[in-house]
């Protein structure tokens, strides 16, 4: 049965329509349960009926449309009550509605399932018999288990059908989850990660010198860029790290590499192919060897064979051109590629995958572009030289939408543009609330693809530079004198204000392509804190990087993330203070005159664990910044990056409300400065809650500053504790977020919730 079942799937998914999709599936589920009829039923919303889709063995004209309103017949029963029917006597049953003219009569036996997705009933899957019986519990089981695979397939076969135009004649729209408010209207341009093997498409080539010709020069490319690259590292780094570029050179040569890729492309692959067959097989050779220092070689090998199939690919002539009003549509929107795209350009984005919790939403929303998440039943290529409007704040997504939408959202755009000109009228002005309690709002930088710190107006420090993605943006570790350089210049631009870097904090979402870790549960294992004191030569280039940065300057302070136990704290301070007494005794024996300071160091509180340990945590560093965003993840057990349980995850969720609430009043009583730098801190609701509960620091993405500023210049603080103690009196995630939209909208900023003033 299990063979027979994957057969199915696999087939249905591999039909080009909905419609091929269903005819599959009707006519395999007869074969295989050798019943007399098998019938799909799709419901339609709109006219609120089941539709007859397909059948084999009921009579069907090609342009007969058989329906069952919602409400009639078993179909209807086995949709409303969400479990499938299993009728010995179908003709007996109080809720059979007989349709004569596809011949129904001459059943008994009926068998539905209902296709759910997403708990939404898509239909019904139904199997009838001439003969009463009922079906077995193997034959339900299978249907039933069909049906569920189905869903999926079907959902997504339908999103197909609708965006290719054939399915609905009307409005096509899409709904995703909302990942970066505002409203954005152009047109797709689809986002594709760098040369990657995997994505090669196995092709044969009639010219196999032609190809060996573009592979060759993509050596000599290759060779050029390595060479380049270990030019500009020399200075830097030690003589066996250079060795690297060396063996890169050697694996080139045509004893390795060169000869097997040729020998492919003679055998008739084009030289892309050759490049992926011949990579992949030593990849695979590498990898099944005991010794681990060869399997990492595995590593190197893929990475050069990327380096040649993107300059294959460049060959093939793929200059980007971007459409003026360009919305980015990617499986996966990824740091490299936002920053590809100039900014005027760039309105909006679409990523299938993610929710609009995933860094690359973060990213979106601290450069102000209006993204939608989780469109995960389309598939890419179907929105190809569309023309879009993304709704941010609802997370809708219209395809080739009417002139009448267009103006709509036309006028919705305006009103957000006078939102956004009345909350700058008070950029210059610290936020403080009418009653003058202070709040000190600072920036999160470092996804921030935008520099332009004159235009910020008032903030008062760098609460959370990720130095995690200048890592993602390379093909290796930085040095660290690249390090130094780096942050040299955010703590001089900042001199005036304090600034808080973080720890390398990769893992989770945030992998590094040179630096592969696999894991079951990539955000509950090797990451922030727990990988860099596992590789203190990683903790330690970055944190002297960092103090030397710092030198004259004195406004670094560093932040550990990540942090589940007291042992990594005692061990991240033993490396911090390794590294100041380093470059203390190296500017000594320069003989420069120059001091270096001792930096604060802080604690991310983001692992749960942390709520209860801020007491002993607290005896050992200066201060504490709440990550809401893993937080929430980790304390409701929800996937930040996850669309099937993104409603789950809600920083309005009380059991994090009061989370929060124990976090700001047990600092109070340590005396321990507190600050919140997730993404709660920069939601307008979420940043008047956090003041109610004693938080006096919030650190949020640029984009968000100018609103919390005036929402804070505009509230009293005896309202926000009213406004508080009704929150965590709810029971409901939506009845917090209820009452904050109200009081926002008193504020008269409605719109910064949804779209419109
Ligand atoms: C957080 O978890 O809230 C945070 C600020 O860190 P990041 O989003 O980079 O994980
Ligand atoms: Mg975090």
């Amino acid at each position: 049965m299990l063979t027979t079942l994957q057969r199915i799937v696999e087939v249905v998914n591999q039909a080009p329509d909905l419609d091929t999709a269903l005819e599959a599936i009707v006519q395999r589920v007869r074969a295989a349960l050798g019943s007399d009829v098998c019938s799909v039923y799709l419901a339609d919303h709109d006219a609120r009926e089941f539709v007859l889709m397909a059948t084999e063995g009921l009579r069907l004209e090609p342009n007969q449309r058989v329906s069952l309103e919602f409400g009639e017949g078993l179909i209807s029963l086995a949709a409303q009550r969400e479990e499938p029917l299993n009728i010995a006597n179908a003709a007996e049953h109080p809720n059979f509605k007989l349709v004569e003219s596809v011949g129904e009569e001459a059943y008994s036996a009926m068998l539905v399932a209902p296709i759910i997705h997403q708990r939404k009933v898509l239909g019904v899957l139904a199997v009838q018999q001439k003969q009463a019986r009922a079906f077995s519990g193997e034959e339900e089981a299978f249907v039933v288990t069909l049906a569920a695979q189905l869903a999926a397939v079907i959902a997504h076969a339908e999103a197909k059908g609708l965006v290719s135009g054939h399915y609905s004649p009307w409005l096509r729209n899409l709904s995703g989850l909302a990942g970066a408010p505002g409203v954005a209207i152009g047109e797709a341009f689809i986002g594709r990660p760098a040369a990657k093997l995997s994505s090669v498409v196995p092709r044969r080539t009639e010219y196999p010198w032609r190809e060996i010709h573009k592979f060759r020069k993509a050596v000599l490319q290759t060779r050029m860029e390595l060479r380049d690259l270990a030019k500009q590292v020399a200075a830097y780094v030690a003589e066996d790290t250079l060795a690297i570029f060396d063996v890169y050179q050697g694996m080139l040569d045509a004893a390795s590499l060169g000869d097997a890729v040729e020998k492919k492309i003679k055998d008739g692959w084009m030289a892309q192919t050759a490049v992926k067959m011949v990579v992949e097989d030593f990849v695979a050779q590498f990898e099944d060897l005991d010794d681990s220092y060869l399997q990492e070689r595995a590593v190197d090998v893929r990475d050069l064979g990327q380096r040649i199939l993107s300059h294959l690919q460049e060959r093939n002539g793929q200059a980007q051109s971007f459409p003026n009003a360009c919305i980015l549509v990617a499986e996966e929107v990824t740091a490299s590629m936002l920053a590809a795209i100039p900014r005027d350009n760039l309105q909006g984005l679409i990523s299938l995958h993610g929710s609009a919790n995933s860094h690359a939403a973060i990213m979106a929303r601290s450069m102000g572009i209006p993204a939608v998440f989780g469109l995960t039943d389309v598939p890419l290529t179907y929105l190809s030289e569309k023309h879009l409007i993304v709704d941010g704040y609802s997370g809708d997504v219209f395809i080739n939408p009417p002139t009448q939408l267009l103006e709509e959202y036309e006028v919705l755009r305006r009103e957000e543009l006078e939102l956004a000109e009345k909350v700058a009228e008070d950029r210059d002005q610290p936020a403080e609330t009418e009653d003058g309690m202070q709040v000190s709002l600072q920036v999160n930088a470092g996804l921030n693809v935008d520099h332009g710190h004159e235009r910020w107006g008032h903030y008062e420090g760098i609460g959370l530079y990720r130095t995690e993605i200048p890592f993602m943006m390379r093909e290796r570790f930085p040095t660290e004198q690249e390090q130094h350089e780096l942050y040299r210049q955010t703590l001089q631009t900042h001199r005036h204000v304090p600034v808080v870097m973080r720890t390398l904090d990769i893992g989770g979402d945030k992998p590094l392509s040179y630096f592969p870790i696999k894991e079951e549960n990539p955000f509950l294992g090797w990451r922030g804190i727990r990988m860099t004191l596992d590789h203190p030569e990683i903790f330690l280039v970055q944190v002297r990087a960092m103090l030397r940065a710092n030198i004259g300057l004195d406004n670094l302070q560093i932040l550990l993330p990540m942090v589940t136990t007291l042992d990594e704290v005692d061990e991240a301070s033993r490396l911090i203070n390794q590294a100041y007494f380093e470059v203390r005794n190296e500017l000594a024996q320069e003989d420069r005159e120059q001091k270096i300071q001792r930096p604060k160091v802080g604690v991310m509180v983001e692992v749960p664990a942390l709520l209860y340990q801020l007491e002993a945590v607290g005896r050992k560093v200066d201060f504490f910044s709440v990550g809401t965003n893993d937080l929430t993840q980790y304390l409701l057990a929800v996937d930040r990056n996850n669309s099937r349980v993104a409603g789950l995850y809600d920083t309005y969720n009380p059991a994090l409300l009061h989370a929060l609430q124990h976090v700001a009043t047990r600092c109070a009583e340590l005396q321990k400065p507190v600050s919140v730098c997730g993404e709660m801190a920069g939601d307008p609701g979420g940043a008047l809650l956090l003041v109610a509960m004693g938080y006096r620091t919030l650190s949020m993405s640029t984009h968000n500053l100018d609103k919390i500023r005036w929402i804070l210049r505009h509230v009293d603080s005896k309202v926000l504790q009213v406004l508080l103690t009704q929150a965590l009196s709810c029971s409901h995630p939506d009845q917090v977020r209820r009452l904050v939209t109200m009081k926002l909208e008193a504020l008269g900023l409605g719109g910064f919730v949804r779209a419109g003033k």
